[in-house]
């Protein structure tokens, strides 16, 4: 594993939660975590990895990795980053991948 890539994960996860839960995330927060030059592949990613995280029926938010729900925006984005840490970074590292893989 390019440690890059994994370093670069870690900073997204929580902005990855952010934006999975509906809480608007700032253009300046993606610069904070992946630098000015690389974010709106940051952008792309937390988007791409957001559709797999959660999914919104009416106003309620339900989690797609444990089924887990329903959830006010601030408790979806605390029960991504307390119970599914681990596996955000890991789909950011696939999609980051991706996205190099690209750019080659
Ligand atoms: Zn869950």
């Amino acid at each position: 594993m390019d440690s890059g890539i994994s370093i670069t994960a870690e900073k997204l996860v929580e902005v990855t939660a952010k934006y999975a839960s509906k809480i608007a995330v700032k253009e300046e927060e993606y610069v904070r975590a992946v630098g000015f030059s690389s974010r709106e592949m940051g952008r792309r990613v937390v988007t791409k990895v957001s559709f797999w995280l959660v999914t919104q029926q009416s106003t309620l938010l339900y989690c797609k990795l444990c089924n887990k729900g329903p959830f006010t925006k601030r408790g979806m984005f605390l029960h991504l980053t307390r119970m599914h840490h681990s596996e955000i970074k890991l789909l950011l590292e696939e999609e980051i991948k991706r996205e190099i893989k690209a750019l080659l």
